[in-house]
């Protein structure tokens, strides 16, 4: 999930940064991806907006969630009865992916659009095709990134 959340932290998205990380059923790394504008599609050319006089205007049309691009993202042949790591609980769209990518379990952190007409209608999805989600219980609340650490020494870690 730490993955999934850092993968996010490349997202341009200015009001919503989400990752996905999906792992084999050895719990190796087979995939990640962060939501962000189609390849080759300049974010400085599409919207980033939420709301606008026009749909045309907003995100919504264009955007690849990430979980779209954690499994296109994928280093293996497939992702069949692979597991899904997701910052937030998967939109309808991205249920199907997941579905139909042989997918057999989502782990999200956050369901907070839980009773959105997109995400009732992935849990439903989820629930006939026998899709397992559930939500990640963190050991810690944060995981602190120290780049300097590197550079001690072990004798200076013990003070
Ligand atoms: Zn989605």
């Amino acid at each position: 999930m730490a993955v999934a959340f850092l993968s996010a932290q490349r997202s341009k998205d200015p009001s919503s940064q989400v990752g996905a990380c999906i792992v084999n059923s050895e719990n190796k790394i087979v995939g990640i991806g962060y939501n962000g504008m189609p390849n080759g599609c300049s974010d400085d050319v599409l919207p980033w907006a939420r709301t606008a006089a026009h749909r045309l205007d907003t995100k919504y049309p264009y955007v690849c969630h990430a979980e779209l691009n954690a499994i296109m993202n994928k280093n293996s042949a497939d992702v069949k009865g692979c597991s899904m790591y997701v910052a937030l609980f998967p939109c309808n769209e991205c249920a199907k992916l997941i579905i139909q990518a042989g997918i057999k379990e989502v782990i999200f952190m956050s369901d907070k659009y839980h009773d959105t007409t997109e995400m009732t209608a992935a849990r439903r999805m989820f629930d006939l095709a026998g899709i397992i989600y559930r939500e990640f219980k963190p050991k810690c609340n944060k995981i602190i990134i120290d780049f300097d650490s590197i550079n001690s020494r072990p004798s200076q870690k013990l003070l």
